[in-house]
């Protein structure tokens, strides 16, 4: 064992699912964590009551062995969703036209695809963010995002 062991890129996707407690390769299990995600302002209310926002945040993928869970690699999946939501300014009775507080309610769950089609089609592994942006005026906006990467792209962690 050395202790400066050089940082190695895992080769495409050929070893992430070789699980080291199996012993052998090894259907791999996706998981996907939210870290952070929350919305913010990015302008002030204009006078139609439409205002820019910003979704940003960070999603932990980790793909593990589907036969005893270990986890066997991990990436780290951007969110930034730009949006707007109109504000009921004009029934906002005492909300009024100055800040208005936003909230997100969001629901991540985990999505897999491949990219394009045959045989040796990669396989990606990542996100699918569905949620609802609302504000103490009642105002509601949906949002929804996914992204994907590709086996190969995630951090082995064996
Ligand atoms: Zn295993
Ligand atoms: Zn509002």
């Amino acid at each position: 064992m050395t202790t400066s062991k050089p940082k190695r890129k895992t080769p495409r996707g050929a070893q992430i699912n070789r699980c080291p407690d199996c012993n052998k390769f090894v259907p791999l299990e996706l998981e996907v964590e939210e870290e952070a995600v929350d919305v913010e302002a990015k302008s002030d209310i204009g006078n139609d009551g439409v205002q820019g926002t910003v979704i940003s945040g960070t999603i932990r993928a980790i793909l593990k062995c589907g036969e005893c869970g270990t986890e066997l690699a991990e990436a780290s999946l951007d969110v930034e969703i730009e949006d707007s939501i109109t504000h009921n300014i004009a029934v906002g009775g005492d909300v009024g036209e100055g800040e208005h507080d936003l909230s997100l309610s969001s629901d991540v769950t985990e999505s897999d695809t491949t990219k394009g089609k045959g045989r040796f089609a990669p396989h990606l592994y990542g996100y699918s963010l569905t949620g609802t942006v609302s504000c103490e005026c009642g105002a509601e906006t949906p949002v929804e995002s996914t992204e994907y990467e590709q086996a190969s792209g995630f951090e082995s962690l064996n």
